[in-house]
């Protein structure tokens, strides 16, 4: 089951997609059942917890978006290992974007040793117990060696990697264009219903990775809340905003980026 999120979830459900695919199963057309998965872990625990004959969960993973507010992949991971499911990673070096690092970021990895970044990324993702496949777009063949090399004899992140890893991250998330810290105080009283913190995480997202797979995320958090074009500026959010963000404005950006 492709692509699920809150609306196409109910979508499969109108349509008695989950029903229709255990049939098939028992009457032996199907091997196994799983989703990938985009949105929160909230949906993720619902879909599971509605489900639990679902044998396997794909989501994106990586440790850049580990604790990001939209994408929420310790969250995901977390639920499918409450729930008892194996968990396939989906975008582990995200879109090839964790191979160039920002220099000081990059002699970080350097220091550790002579593994590649796409390895550490590889490594990060295939860490976690419950993982048992790590999916990793390819496009040369220096790729399918070095992705061989760090997986062929795989080890685990060490303290030290894990350490190195963390500092990377934050140098990566320190560049964000929006330092918003998603504490969602804003978004109770906004009378568009608009999901700021993770409209400014895929507009961050965006900006610092160039990362196609924002838009999609945006189209996520906007299929059942307000887009950011939607802010009618009653200023609500702004009062609240702990770190005096200028919502507004900043949502102006976003709405031109993605709208
Ligand atoms: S200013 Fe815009 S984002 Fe903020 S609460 Fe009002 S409508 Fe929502
Ligand atoms: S209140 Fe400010 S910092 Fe908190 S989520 Fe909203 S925009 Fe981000």
């Amino acid at each position: 089951m492709h692509a699920q999120n809150a609306t196409n979830y109910e979508k499969f459900k109108r349509c008695k997609a989950y029903e229709t695919a255990f049939e098939l199963k028992k009457e032996g057309y199907i091997r196994h059942v799983g989703i990938s998965f985009h949105d929160s872990a909230d949906v993720l625990d619902r879909i599971l917890t509605e489900y639990p004959q679902i044998e396997v969960v794909q989501i994106q993973y990586n440790y850049v978006d580990y604790d990001d507010p939209g994408v929420q992949s310790r969250l995901c991971y977390e639920t499918c290992v409450r729930h008892g499911k194996p968990v396939i990673i989906m975008e582990p070096v995200k879109g090839g974007t964790l191979v160039k690092l920002p220099p000081e970021a990059d002699k970080i990895l350097r220091d550790l040793g002579p593994m590649s970044n796409a390895a550490y990324a590889l490594r990060f993702a295939a860490t976690p117990e419950n993982v048992f496949m790590v999916l990793s777009g390819m496009s040369d063949l220096a790729q399918v060696e070095d992705n061989v090399r760090s997986m062929g004899d795989f080890k685990p992140l060490d303290a030290k990697e894990s350490a190195a890893i963390e500092e990377v991250r934050k140098i990566i998330l320190s560049s964000s264009a929006i330092p918003c810290t998603a504490c969602r105080y804003c978004e109770e009283g906004c009378p568009k219903s608009i999901r700021i913190p993770d409209l400014f995480a895929d507009y961050n997202a965006k900006k610092i990775f160039h990362d196609w797979n924002s838009d999609w995320y945006y189209e996520i958090h906007t299929q059942s809340a307000g887009k950011a074009s939607d802010c009618v500026k009653c200023g609500k959010c702004e009062r609240i905003c702990p770190q005096k963000l200028p919502i507004r404005d900043l949502l102006e950006s976003v709405a031109k980026t993605f709208d």
